[in-house]
């Protein structure tokens, strides 16, 4: 009995919030930006595994979210976007380890049947062994930078796409590129998903947005040791809230509730840089022109961190 309650609080202290990973392509060489191989694949299943992680369906984390109840340390959901065909290399290993797994659809590129991405049917015949299937957008727009009519028309016209082919409507939602800002968001917001996926690296805890939750991106030789070991920094971002509209960043203004007193911050082309926290507070002043389309901003103390992303209009 003792000896089970020291195994307990040994394998407890390991987790450090819920997780949800991203993947795009496997077992795919021509892009090793974006593709896992089967044999890291495999890998990183056997780590879930041996390591005592429980992978859930998506829905289970969201559902404790939507209820405001605390999600276990150990759960880790698998999402992948995009829905290039080169999931079906991977369903087999998917299949072994019977982990459940969303799927985000690009629905134009399915429809049209771009040679890289399943059809209709390859999709829906993913139901069965436990993969839910989500939306991506019709046309994996820069949403930020369509008007809100567009937009709109972006997601009624994909939304229809996808009932008609699929047979029910998605609940979850990913920004393609991982781009939005708050229009895009309350855009996204209308057409009523229960929960939209960004592509920032972080955990998910009880405090999270439901309608901005952090995701891992899984690639290549991932160590994702040091991955679920992210945690959630409770963060409120007064400065930057959207892109400077000359482009030009000049503050960083960041409340959190820790009591720490250092902390680092990473800006896209800038890199990391140590930043003093007084009370909480995070205030640096910086100066640059940002020259990204999409620039993020990281928030790191220790290993729990929160991200901001800010993408021109
Ligand atoms: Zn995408």
């Amino acid at each position: 009995m003792k000896f089970l309650l020291l195994f307990c609080v040994g394998i407890s202290y390991l987790f450090a919030d819920a997780h949800v990973l991203i993947y795009h392509r496997f077992n795919d060489d021509r892009y090793p930006s974006t593709n896992t191989p089967n044999s890291e694949l495999k890998k990183q299943f056997a780590y879930l595994k041996d390591n005592n992680y429980t992978v859930v369906p998506l829905k289970a984390i969201v559902d404790k979210l939507s209820t405001n109840e605390s999600i276990p340390d150990e759960w880790v959901a698998i999402t992948i976007d995009d829905g290039y065909k080169s999931f079906l290399n991977a369903l087999e290993i998917f299949k072994e380890f019977k982990y459940p797994f969303s799927i985000f659809v690009y629905a134009k590129a399915t429809e049209q049947k771009y040679s890289d991405f399943m059809t209709w049917e390859e999709l829906k015949s993913l139901e069965e062994f436990g993969g839910s299937l989500e939306f991506h957008s019709y046309a994996h727009p820069h949403s930020t930078r369509l008007s809100e009519k567009t937009l709109q028309e972006d997601f009624k016209k994909g939304l229809e796409l996808f009932n008609n082919k699929i047979g029910h409507m998605p609940s979850f939602y990913s920004y393609p590129y991982g781009e939005f800002n708050e229009n895009v968001k309350n855009t996204a917001k209308e057409f009523g998903f229960s929960a939209i996926l960004n592509q920032n690296n972080g955990a998910v805890d009880k405090t999270s947005d439901i309608y901005d939750l952090d995701r891992l991106a899984v690639v290549g030789k991932a160590d994702l040791k040091t991955l679920l070991n992210f945690e959630v920094l409770e963060a409120q971002w007064n400065e930057p809230k959207s892109f400077p509209k000359d482009g030009n960043l000049t503050k960083v203004n960041i409340k959190t509730t820790s009591n720490a007193t250092k902390a680092k911050l990473y800006i896209t082309n800038i890199g990391w840089m140590d930043v003093k926290v007084k009370n909480g507070m995070i205030e640096e002043t910086i100066e640059e022109k940002l020259a990204n389309q999409r620039t993020r901003i990281i928030l790191k103390i220790g290993n729990k961190a929160s991200t901001k992303i800010i993408v021109k209009d």
